[in-house]
């Protein structure tokens, strides 16, 4: 037997199905018209924003990394709840101009952005986070072709990490950010040109639990834009985006983050920020921590069968929604996320299955050896931890299988 994650709180049982947002999972399925479907609550997000805004200082702003969770109404519904949000591609820049949002709250960071990309970002009034001098330089090229002025920040590679992270994004050679000592001449170059100066982007890693690894992160981040800032010698920092990485449980043994020590440590950091630092914008940018554990995927079960002893849930949904969960996106030993058999929610663990997908691969599986009430065709399975990185994360398109439903209550 293998342990499966720990189920976020805040779902119910009602006549002893799942229940998100107070309706059955039987319910969500037929109001979408069927299944695969991932189904997210706003009652998650608000509680989630609720914790954020409590728990860190007032001054802190927070972003939204848009990449984590793209769909319509999920955006349209963070807009009313966060102070900006962080793209990472002209699709995603259309995306948020789609939902209404304010260009100027719009960061947009990302190796290989393109001169298209550019001139959309530039004519809407976007912070562009350069990634290189070449990304820069060809950003302000378009400034000068359009009579606009570019607003730009310089994303910096740090030469420390995130301890603990699940994904390091910063430490070593790295395709993001600029190296620390190159930055410095970028931005007096940027400065000199005329250009919106927005200041730096320090972004370390991804999925940390640890809130001593994300404070100390934190401080290293904060002392690194204090001398890059007098480093560049003009006066303070206008904005600094100290990146993220405050990671959700998906695993069993995965402890929650303790939000309010990051937020302890953060007040008394900020209490005495040096003279570079003390009227800058200061945010954060964050994705599946806002949204992760907002998301249920539903699929249905559509055959049990035995094969040398052990049995397989085989189900509609799978790996083409939930790279992730199968363990496919960013791994390096598959372990169960939190799945449940979603239409007995309230029955006791009966047997010990191997639930899968549709798909005609090995890779296809959303919980192995894992110890579930029994299930039988037609029943529901939920995988949670699914509002973030599924959907627009997994490749929908592979088998002809197509995307899956999305509904948010
Ligand atoms: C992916 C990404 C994020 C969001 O990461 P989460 O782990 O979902 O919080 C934030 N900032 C940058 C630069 C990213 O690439």
């Amino acid at each position: 037997m293998k342990p499966l994650g720990p189920i976020p709180a805040g779902y119910d049982t009602v006549d002893g199905e799942l229940a998100i947002g107070g309706r059955t999972a039987s319910e969500l399925v037929a109001e979408a018209g069927g299944t695969p479907l991932f189904v997210y609550s706003r009652k998650h997000l608000d509680d989630r924003m609720a914790e954020l805004r409590e728990s860190l200082p007032h001054r802190l702003a927070i972003h939204y990394a848009v990449k984590a969770n793209p769909w319509q109404p999920v955006l349209q519904h963070m807009a009313g709840l966060v102070d900006g949000f962080d793209i990472a591609s002209g699709g995603e820049l259309a995306m948020v101009a789609e939902a209404g949002i304010d260009p100027t709250l719009v960061s947009f960071a990302g190796p290989g952005k393109r001169d298209p990309e550019l001139e959309a970002a530039i004519a809407a009034g976007v912070t562009l986070n350069c990634e290189s001098e070449n990304e820069a330089r060809r950003a302000l090229a378009i400034g000068n072709r359009f009579s606009a002025t570019p607003r730009l920040a310089v994303r910096v590679n740090p030469d420390f990490e995130l301890r603990g992270s699940g994904m390091k994004m910063g430490g070593g050679a790295k395709p993001f950010g600029l190296d620390a000592e190159r930055v410095a001449p970028l931005a007096k170059e940027i400065i000199a040109s005329g250009a919106e100066w927005r200041g730096l982007h320090i972004f370390t890693g991804s999925q940390a639990l640890d809130a001593e690894a994300i404070a100390e992160t934190q401080g290293n981040v904060l002392d690194l834009a204090d001398r890059l800032t007098r480093e560049i010698g003009a006066g303070p920092l206008p904005k600094l985006n100290m990146g993220g990485g405050l990671g959700i449980p998906y695993f069993a043994g995965d402890q929650a983050l303790n939000l309010r020590l990051v937020g302890e440590r953060l007040a008394e950091r900020f209490s005495r920020l040096p003279d570079t630092l003390s009227d800058t914008q200061l945010c954060i940018e964050l994705g599946r921590y806002l949204v992760g554990e907002a998301g249920v995927y539903l699929c249905t079960v559509i055959d049990r069968k035995v094969s040398h002893g052990e049995t397989y849930i085989i189900t509609d949904g799978g790996l083409h929604h939930q790279l992730a969960a199968s363990g496919n996106f960013g791994t390096v030993v598959r372990r169960n996320y939190p799945v449940a058999i979603a239409s007995r929610f309230a029955a006791e663990p009966a047997e010990e299955v191997n639930v899968v997908g549709c798909l005609c691969t090995p890779l296809d599986r959303l919980a192995d050896k894992a110890f579930l009430p029994r299930a039988d065709v037609n029943d529901l399975v939920a995988v949670f931890c699914a509002g973030a990185y599924g959907a627009s994360a997994s490749p929908a398109m592979f088998l002809g299988q197509g995307p899956a439903r999305e509904l948010l209550v």
